[in-house]
């Protein structure tokens, strides 16, 4: 068996995920990768998952080794932010041509580039990725990366999760596994303490771990890394001297948190800084953790009254959007932002939801869902882009809260729509990031282009097919169209009798 194929094999083993728990020997060794429809977007390749994961390590220059067209993945629109380094920005790439592959000059020309990165730019490491050409080809980026390591005297970390590998989430395995493995324990700080912790699987979306960082400054918890958001590479390097861990996107790096339990004792929870509810929890289990290590209990104290303050005056805020939103319905079809949050959330400030994917929700998650729903019916795991259609044409919903490749399923039945996926443009996290989103679902429900883009159409006015002239006292755009056609329509009566 290749290294690559034990590695897929091992995290395809993963005792601390419950779906995988579930399964006999035979399904675990198939792994969680569904097989692909053909003809079907397939979503990210396992390159793919691995960049996502690690660029947002800000510090570091991410060296795809690979024809040019690997670099045109997908990681960039996610819109991860960085309170200091730009360097994850710049696109470095081997950009391999046939040329070089007949050649078999691959490897040298990796060494190469490694070179010029490190002279040009001083980065505080180098991640090389191999793909799919590389893999094929058989170049020893492992090797390559060893050798530049000694040569230049900086981190040369080879990501092993070419294309062809798997699946995106396949490829966020595969990540963790290179910071497990050439990363994770290499630095030793030198002002460790019991009041440190790392946040697994947070990747700063709009830059919103800025509006948890400051909760977590005011109990005196130090984030030693959080990976990836705006991560540095010596945070990274160092986080085995974290306390506790809290892993946010649980399907991403869970297996990096249970291994760096094991490796360092560093026990982790699963939680989420969506919801305001859910936000006192993650705070409440970080400071019980960090007793459980040796910290001053006074922090249960301390956390409390945090909390308590906060969500005063997060409902406080959330008050005055009650009478704008209260009965207006939400259908959820999101993947990343945890459902429940959410949903509960939502429904604690009077909306009701009429559907919610619970793809992506962990068991507990479905289970607190069902209890508030208290209907099966409003939950569904996959709906096609025709049933969401229907739903929403039929008037079922006010509001769709999704990603972006559905965004257009909800324009065309005319309704409002909000990104709360990966490319969203609002941070959601945290109690400010609550409200932010309410204030978003209100801007987009009550944004006047809705009434203007239901209206009916100029030409449909009249049933036999003249157009429907302005009265006084109608001042919509319709009828501003109407006007402006009319117009149109006159001149060119004119001109053509004029011709
Ligand atoms: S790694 Fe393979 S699947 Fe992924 S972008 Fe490159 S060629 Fe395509």
């Amino acid at each position: 068996m290749t290294a690559l194929s034990a590695k897929i094999q091992d995290v395809f083993d993963e005792p601390a995920c419950d779906k995988n728990r579930g399964k006999d020997a035979k399904a675990r060794k198939e792994g969680c990768a569904r097989p692909l429809t053909p003809g079907a977007a397939a979503g990210g390749c396992a390159f793919d998952g691995a960049k996502i994961v690690l660029q947002p390590i800000t510090d570091v220059a991410h060296l795809v080794h690979a024809p040019l067209a690997c670099e045109g993945n997908s990681w960039d629109n996610r819109g991860a932010a960085s309170s200091g380094p730009t360097l994850w920005r710049t696109s470095f790439t081997t950009d391999l041509t046939e040329f070089d592959v007949v050649m078999g000059r691959g490897e040298r020309k990796l060494f190469k580039a490694i070179r010029q990165i490190t002279e040009t730019y001083a980065p505080a490491a180098v991640f090389v990725y191999s793909t799919c050409v590389t893999a094929l080809i058989g170049d020893d980026i492992e090797a390559v990366c060893k050798r530049a390591a000694e040569k230049f005297g900086l981190a040369v970390v080879p990501v092993n999760a070419p294309g062809l590998a798997g699946s995106k989430n396949l490829g966020n395995k595969l990540a963790a596994e290179a910071l497990l493995d050439h990363v994770i324990g290499t630095v030793e700080p030198d002002d460790a303490g019991p009041y440190d912790i790392n946040i697994l699987g947070e990747f700063n979306l709009c830059g919103e771990f800025w509006l948890v960082k400051p909760l977590l400054d005011r109990l005196g918890i130090r984030v030693r890394a959080c990976i990836p958001g705006d991560a540095r590479y010596r945070d990274v390097a160092s986080g085995h001297s974290a306390r506790a861990a809290m892993v946010v996107c649980s399907t991403a790096l869970i297996t990096l948190a249970r291994k760096m339990e094991e490796r360092w004792g560093i026990p982790f929870f699963e939680g989420s800084f969506y919801g305001i509810s859910d936000t006192s929890e993650a705070l409440r289990r970080i400071a019980k953790l960090l007793v459980r290590k040796g910290a001053d209990p006074e922090i249960l104290d301390r956390a409390e009254t945090l909390i308590a303050e906060q969500e005063a005056v997060a409902w406080k805020k959330l008050e005055a959007y009650r009478p704008r939103l209260q009965g207006k319905r939400v259908l959820l079809n999101t993947g990343g932002v945890k459902s429940w949050s959410v949903v509960h959330a939502l429904m604690e400030i009077g909306m009701e939801i009429v559907g919610t994917s619970v793809k992506k929700s962990t068991p507990e998650d479905k289970v607190r869902i069902q209890q508030m729903l208290k209907d099966d019916n409003h939950m569904f795991e996959q709906m096609s882009a025709r049933d969401l259609y229907a739903i929403l044409s039929g008037g079922k919903a006010d509001i769709m809260l999704s990603g972006g490749r559905t965004q257009f399923v909800a324009l065309k039945a005319k309704t409002p729509w909000l990104d709360i996926n990966q490319e969203r443009q609002h941070p959601y996290a945290g109690y400010d990031g609550m409200v932010e989103l309410v204030r978003q679902i209100d801007l987009a429900i009550h944004n006047p282009i809705w009434r203007q883009v239901r209206e009916r159409p100029p030409w449909d006015c009249q049933p036999d097919g003249k157009h429907q002239l302005p009265s006084a006292n109608n001042d919509t755009a319709t009828t501003r169209a109407v006007q402006n056609f009319a117009a149109t329509t006159r001149t060119i009566s004119a001109v053509e009798e004029i011709l």
